[in-house]
């Protein structure tokens, strides 16, 4: 019998692998690609990445650098000296790490006499959250309680009560008057980082959101997927198979893939909290699973593959002053491969390109047919002109390559039509999913469970598994 499945090479499926590859496992990727929306595809002869495009948290003392060092991983990244350049009409704010000099373009362009003390609070409470010890989040049993107690009483000591006021409440205080166009900036960037605005969040959100750029942001050489693969190096992976069903025995699961059966003492799955009920046909956890109401938020996501020989930053957010069609958000992200990537360039001054944007994740499935391809290339076609309009040295002949994902598309390939958790909000934070379930031995991993979506976020929940999967074996 093994001892641990993992189900999925997410983020977290692959870093929970990773920690447990001393033990008797499997990990199981439906897909031919590592990394779910992480990974790096090919189609027609170029490599684009799926959606991650940014790597953050590999810096000293941050639970995702101590977890590639115990495992012995160095990743392949390289810094990105500006980590996002933000455009928004004729204003260029750089998000570069040197405070000052962020500082002095949000002055310059969207000028506040409390500009300062607002991001000097958003900087020194996203470096004392880095900093705390206690950082846990876990239900079903009394010691797991006691110790996301231990993590609040921390944060009360730490920050006091003002961390769970509103992030609005803080703006309106701080930024009183705030013009639309500076409040689209602050939206725009915590869309991204903390899948939702300035309405629903606590300050501690809205730090820990729009500080992001304050660390160091990394480019991944070759291609996010190949630091999934680097993850999985030592991990024994089974690509193409997926688990169709998991049936709890009295002391273990057992597992049915497409392929064959497995018996396993610990499951993990990487699938999303919405879509794992579906893997049971015990009344008890499909239910479990179906308590958590659908986060209806997805991206839709354009490749590009140009041939152009200017150099360009690795990552723009551009923000115009209305939402895009068929969208949820007046901003898009784009990332473009490094110039000297040679997965990515071909040999030919070729760059790959990954533009997204929120959509609802529900959207595109009540769609016909004919609507959903209408819809879907009316905002790639909106998306793509808008590139155009602000990247001026790109001409529409330089595009070779284009076509978009939408929920549907990612449901196709990894088996979830929701991006990105649900945002920590101040009324659903007791309602979180935790990386336990009331099941012995089975676990949930990956950002729609604590802590959350990306790197870091994914990150913190896996630190909590794996020290909880340790005390189980210790
Ligand atoms: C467009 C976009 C851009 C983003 N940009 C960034 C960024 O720049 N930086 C960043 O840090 N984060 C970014 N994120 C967020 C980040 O990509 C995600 O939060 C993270 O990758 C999710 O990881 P996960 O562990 O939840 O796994 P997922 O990515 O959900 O992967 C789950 C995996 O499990 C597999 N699976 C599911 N069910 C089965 C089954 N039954 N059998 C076998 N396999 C199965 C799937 O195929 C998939 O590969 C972005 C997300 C999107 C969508």
């Amino acid at each position: 019998m093994l001892e641990n499945v993992i189900v999925g090479s997410g983020i977290g499926g692959s870093l929970i692998s990773a920690l447990l590859k001393n033990t008797d496992h499997i990990l199981f990727e439906q897909d031919k690609n590592l990394g779910g929306c992480a990974s790096t595809f090919k189609r027609h002869g170029k490599y684009y990445n799926a959606g991650a495009t940014t790597l953050v948290g590999y810096e000293k003392d941050h639970v995702l650098k101590n977890i590639f060092d115990s495992c012995d991983i160095k990743p392949n990244i390289q810094k990105s000296d500006i980590a996002i350049r933000i455009i928004q009409g004729e204003k260029t704010v750089d998000r570069v790490k040197d405070f000052e000099h962020f500082l002095e373009q949000v002055e310059l362009l969207y000028p506040h006499p409390n500009n300062r003390v607002f991001w000097e609070k958003i900087k020194q409470i996203d470096e004392k959250f880095w900093q705390l010890q206690n950082i846990y989040f876990g239900k079903y049993k009394f010691s797991r309680y006691i110790q996301t107690s231990k993590f609040i009483k921390e944060l009360f000591k730490v920050f006091g009560f003002e961390i769970f006021q509103s992030a609005k409440g803080f703006i309106d205080k701080n930024l009183y008057n705030i013009p639309q166009n500076y409040q689209d900036f602050i939206d725009a960037q915590l869309l991204i980082t903390v899948q939702t605005t300035s309405k629903n969040i606590s300050l501690l959100s809205l730090a820990l959101g729009l500080a992001y750029p304050f660390h160091d942001v990394y480019y991944p050489n070759g291609g996010m997927g190949s630091v999934i693969s680097q993850v999985l190096e030592d991990v024994n992976t089974h690509t193409k198979e997926q688990i169709q069903k998991v049936i709890q025995h009295q002391d273990h699961y057992e597992i049915i893939s497409n392929k064959t059966n497995y018996k396993t003492k610990n499951v993990i799955l990487n699938s999303s909290i919405y879509d794992s009920g579906k893997l049971f046909d015990d009344k008890k956890i499909k239910s479990y699973y179906e308590k958590f109401s659908f986060s209806d938020q997805s991206a839709f996501v354009v490749y590009l593959y140009i041939t152009n020989k200017e150099k360009f930053l690795h990552h723009y957010q551009i923000i115009l002053d209305k939402l895009l069609p068929n969208s949820i958000s007046k901003s898009f992200f784009v990332s473009f491969s490094d110039q000297d990537d040679p997965k990515f360039h071909n040999n030919e001054n070729g760059y790959s390109i990954t533009i997204s944007t929120h959509t609802k994740a529900n959207y595109w499935k009540m769609l016909s047919p004919e609507q959903y391809e209408i819809q879907k290339y009316k905002l790639q076609n909106f998306i793509v002109e808008k590139f155009l309009e602000y990247f001026d040295t790109i001409s529409k002949k330089d595009i070779t390559k284009v076509f978009s994902a939408t929920s549907i598309t990612f449901h196709r390939y990894i088996s979830r039509y929701n991006c990105g958790g649900k945002a920590i909000g101040l009324k659903n934070a007791l309602e979180l999913p935790s990386c336990q379930t009331p099941f012995k031995g089975l676990y949930n991993i990956g950002d729609t469970v604590f802590a959350g979506q990306g790197w870091p976020g994914v990150a913190l929940g896996v630190d909590v598994l794996h020290k909880e999967l340790s005390q189980n074996q210790g």
